[in-house]
């Protein structure tokens, strides 16, 4: 039987990294398989799934620019890293018979549908998963960014950031062993304590306008259907 849903709309953003599997680059179809599967499971109880994947795993413009290639090239490219990205998802999800749309926020003709928040809003009630690609559209910013700015454009109700760790902790847990895990956290005591949980830009765009990001390890089975159905999986920050 059905669990009963806490939230109707989420906004989930995978890093391009998450995507790659064991490989040091690219996209491993296994991977997303595997995300399908989950993203399914909440579309099969009625949620409703807009989402935003990084382009990590591909191109990032601040590391192609410390490689020597202007910073704004660079940027376009890991826009472009991000419709990639979600090809493979759209992919990925209707062959496990999930409906879904990208929308890209640089047009392009004939790939993609360009962004339009009324139509994405249409799709997303009508069950579709709407996959948000090219980040924000505009160089110097992150798919954190563009992941609070859809997630506040479509009115969802949390922001659900997945990492390689199962939580914000007040340290990098691998390099230091007493670093414990938050299970709360306010805005700004992301932002004093300098945690680097998400950029400044993505932090404050939530704290402005009062949206709850929970931070959880998605390679855990299980844990986004459970954060769905109202379980304290990773870490949550809000007001
Ligand atoms: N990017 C950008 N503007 C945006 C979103 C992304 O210029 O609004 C570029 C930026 O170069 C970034 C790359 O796309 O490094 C890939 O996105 P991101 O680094 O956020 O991917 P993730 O770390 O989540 O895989």
């Amino acid at each position: 039987s059905p669990r009963d849903k806490k939230y109707k709309r989420i906004l989930l953003k995978l890093s391009g990294e998450e995507l790659m599997g064991t490989e040091g680059f690219g996209i491993d179809p296994k991977v997303l398989d595997k995300m399908a599967l989950e993203i399914g499971q909440l579309v099969g109880i009625g949620v409703q799934v807009g989402l935003v994947i990084g382009g990590g795993n591909l191109f990032r413009g601040a590391a192609l620019s410390a490689a020597g290639l202007d910073r704004v090239t660079g940027d376009h490219m890991g826009m472009l890293a991000t419709v990639m990205n979600a090809l493979a998802m759209r992919d990925a999800l209707e062959r496990s018979n999930i409906s879904s749309r990208v929308m890209s926020a640089i047009p392009m003709s004939g790939v993609v549908e360009h962004y339009d928040r009324r139509r994405a809003v249409r799709f997303l009630n009508s069950g579709e998963v709407v996959i948000f690609s090219a980040g924000t559209g505009n160089p110097f910013f992150t798919t954190d960014s563009a992941a609070c700015l859809r997630g506040i454009e479509v009115d969802a109700d949390i922001v659900l950031k997945a990492t390689k760790v199962d939580g914000v902790y007040s340290a990098d847990p691998k390099k230091d062993p007493t670093a414990t895990k938050y299970d709360r956290l306010s805005y700004d005591e992301v932002l004093d304590k300098k945690l680097g949980v998400m950029d400044l830009t993505a932090i404050c765009l939530c704290r402005e306008h009062d949206m709850p990001v929970r931070v959880f390890r998605m390679n855990k089975t299980g844990a986004l259907l459970n954060i769905v159905v109202g379980s304290n999986e990773g870490t949550l920050i809000e007001e």
